[in-house]
């Protein structure tokens, strides 16, 4: 049996750092300053813009590692750790834990069940948790979908309980929201002009300090390179693929994001999507759930909503934009010309 595992923190969108003024100007908001820190598996790195942002960005470093002990599934001091392993008792939680809860839930409702936090134990019998991949059978993915479900948890305020065989993670929302977390802690410290790179996930605070928009490139899915770029205001981007993590075995190639109904890896035809929206938690939340969803109700679920924007590559390399990114998407010049379709309401 011949097995290939590929697990990857690299950046799904990469910044173009060519902010053409710098070193030759003396404008204060032209000073750069930047930090990086390795939490939540991926390299996060928070770049300020404006003097004296050196007190903001040691705010955005405490509060990523604060997030971090919150919301680790394998750190034993976590409150996801003490929910997992409560034994069916109730678990006094943060007001940031309980919120992210509160948003999981509301999530898998909007997205029909697409996004749930309880999948755990079947991303564990994949390996997807510790490395030691495999293919579970079908019998034993049943089983475990038995105790999954997100119904079975109950939150009351600032406590949640879960059934003792449950367990869940908090790995297709945690960055997404400490992108929000991170920016409002920047803004509480009087940064203007920000720019929070959560391992290729991106979250902005202002436009770029010459006042023009941030410039971003879309990764590619299919190799190394980026397909696109897109121009953005503040905002967050979140991309999801299957190229993030992912094993082999036997010639089949099987991915990171399981769709709830199977307990598989989704199959739903999609290579990659990315999310454009002001709150990075609900584009992480899409983003993943729009992969298991596919374009069709990907396309319906975005015609009834008004706070997201979507980038969808197919696996056969066509990609599908929405309206109201149309005039700041570019295709890369590098690539052969695929094609693509705005979507329109
Ligand atoms: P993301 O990179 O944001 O798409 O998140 C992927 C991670 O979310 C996986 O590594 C799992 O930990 C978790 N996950 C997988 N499938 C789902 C799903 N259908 N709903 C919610 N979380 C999931
Ligand atoms: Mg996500």
């Amino acid at each position: 049996m011949r097995k290939t595992v590929f697990s990857s923190a690299l950046a799904a969108v990469i910044l173009f750092t060519s902010c053409g003024k710098f070193g030759n100007s003396n404008s204060a908001d032209d000073v750069k300053n930047s930090k990086s820190i390795f939490a939540m598996d991926t390299y996060i790195t928070v770049t300020s813009y404006g003097e004296d942002t050196d007190k903001a960005l040691q705010a955005a470093e405490d509060k990523i590692t604060s997030l971090e002990k919150l919301w680790s599934v394998t750190d034993e001091t976590s409150e996801i750790y003490a929910i997992n392993h409560s034994g069916g008792q109730s678990v006094k939680v943060s007001p940031e834990t309980a919120d992210l809860l509160y948003f999981a839930l509301d999530m898998n409702k909007r997205t029909n069940g697409a996004f749930d936090i309880s999948l755990y134990p079947v991303l564990t019998a994949w390996g997807f948790t510790t490395d030691e991949y495999r293919v579970p059978g079908d019998k034993e993915i049943a089983d475990l979908l038995e105790s999954a479900g997100v119904e079975k948890i109950s939150l009351n305020n600032q406590t949640v309980q879960i059934p003792t065989d449950m367990q869940i993670d908090l790995g297709a929302i945690g960055k997404g929201y400490a992108g929000d977390l991170i920016a409002k802690e920047l803004r509480s410290n009087g940064v203007k002009s920000a720019l929070i790179d959560l391992g290729g996930n991106i979250q902005t605070v202002g436009t770029k300090p010459d006042k023009e928009k941030w410039k971003v490139g879309i990764r590619s899915p299919f190799g190394e390179g980026n397909f696109a770029t897109l121009e953005i205001g503040e905002c967050a981007i979140v991309t999801s693929g299957g190229y993030e993590r992912y094993f082999v075995e036997d010639g089949v190639t099987y991915w990171h994001i399981l769709d709830p109904k199977t307990g598989k890896p989704a199959d739903s035809g999609i290579a990659s999507v990315s999310v454009i929206g002001s709150e990075g938690r609900t584009c992480d939340a899409l983003s993943t759930s729009l992969f298991v969803l596919g374009l069709d109700k990907a396309t319906e679920l975005w015609r009834e909503s008004d706070d997201f924007e979507m980038i969808i590559v197919t696996s056969d390399g066509e990609i599908y934009i929405t309206e109201g990114i149309e005039d700041d998407f570019e295709l890369s010049n590098n690539f052969a010309d695929p094609k693509v379709s705005v979507i329109y309401r």
